[in-house]
């Protein structure tokens, strides 16, 4: 028997759909089914710990690899080093954007205005670290006690949810919902005005393609909020759909993984201000400056799994002098900001290599202009 006779006919039609069609498709179906068995659906969880850890497991063979077939392919030593310049300079500005839009919409919004959430000093940093002490501390000697550390953080989180909006309750939760919504408002103009700019004045290509050809990434990076897992397909979309040649898609993203997180620099620059306003702090010259530069060192630093960009808040809020429990408040809801912050993390790795590869003739027009992508 062949495989389609013995597939039913709604199954047949689903694995025909594209990629990214199936994958929100099965986002869906979990949505749907958290909400029919409510508490007894944490018995798929270990299906989704799996799932992630089998990501986190590959990321640093998938980096690696990625960036050796990369560079192998493309030779020419000068080429290499202007590549690179240009990634950095991409990453970095995009990156300035990014707080910059996220301070904005936080301002503009003031989504945390009339919490009267009140500090209880316990948690509140008593004395910012100072700025070297915060880049020092950026690397970590051994990456694997840093996981670990952020696995301690993250508990403590949530142990402390709980009491919050246990003593809050509703108050607490619909502004929780104002930030969900002001950072997804954020992200989306990021992406329309800063990518769609840059590619139709800077690149002269049209940014309608380019949505369309990443599709499935933004998929992707939206299901499994991790944009070091979504690298594989973020590179075969950057060949298979923009025409970016392996060598320019094979050095640009493994690089934009691991350091280039727009989305996750807006969410700091929200959430700042956000915890300012719930906590009634009226924020100084320098703790902006502080936000700006710490937002902007997060985004680099934050390494590209689920929930990185939590941990890195914590940080942020620290050097700006604001209260920790900020991040208690966010984590019940950070997975549904890491689903925005993933997707405009990865958007922002495929326009840099767009950009590149435009700029180095390492892309082909034909097949970034075809209507009919996979
Ligand atoms: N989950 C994000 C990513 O993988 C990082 C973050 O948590 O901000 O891109």
């Amino acid at each position: 028997m062949t495989q389609s006779t013995t597939l039913s006919a709604p199954l047949r039609l689903l694995v025909r759909l594209p990629l990214w069609q199936q994958i929100l498709i099965g986002l869906a179906l979990g949505v749907a089914a958290g909400m029919a068995f409510g508490a007894d659906a944490q018995l798929l969880a270990p299906i989704g710990t799996l799932f992630l850890n089998a990501i986190k497991m590959l990321i640093v063979p998938l980096v690696f690899v990625s960036l050796v077939a990369g560079i192998t392919s493309m030779q020419d030593s000068a080429k290499i080093g202007r590549i690179s310049l240009k990634t950095i300079i991409i990453y970095l500005v995009t990156t300035a954007f990014a707080v910059s839009i996220g301070l904005l919409f936080g301002a503009l919004f003031t989504p945390g205005e009339g919490m009267n959430m009140v500090a209880s000093g316990s948690e509140q940093a008593k004395q910012a670290p100072s700025l070297v002490s915060i880049l020092v501390g950026l690397v970590p000697a051994n990456p694997v006690t840093a996981f670990a550390e952020g696995n301690i953080l993250q508990i403590i989180v949530f142990a402390l949810t709980a009491g919050v909006v246990g003593s809050h309750g509703a108050e607490v939760l619909l502004p929780l919902a104002g930030v969900i919504g002001v950072i997804y408002l954020a992200s989306i103009a990021h992406v329309l005005l800063v990518y769609g700019g840059l590619l139709g004045l800077l690149a002269r290509l049209n940014p309608l393609r380019f949505f369309q050809g990443i599709a499935p990434a933004l998929a992707v990076a939206f299901s499994t909020s991790s944009s070091s897992g979504t690298l594989p397909v973020s590179i075969e979309c950057a060949r298979k759909n923009l025409g970016v040649s392996e060598g320019v898609a094979g050095f640009v993203l493994p690089v934009g993984a691991t350091i280039n997180m727009d989305g996750t620099a807006i969410y700091q620059g929200v959430l700042a201000l956000f915890i300012a306003q719930a906590f009634d702090i009226d924020l100084s010259a320098g703790q902006y400056a502080m936000i700006i530069l710490t937002a902007t060192l997060a985004s680099i630093g934050t390494a590209g799994i689920p929930g990185a960009g939590l941990i890195m808040l914590g940080l942020v809020l620290t050097a700006a002098g604001l209260p920790l429990e900020g991040v208690a408040l966010i984590a019940g809801i950070d997975r549904i900001l890491d689903m925005a912050r993933t997707t405009v993390n990865v958007a922002g790795d495929l326009m840099t290599t767009t950009l590149v590869g435009r700029s180095e003739q390492e892309l082909d027009r034909a097949v970034y202009d075809a209507s009919n992508k996979e």
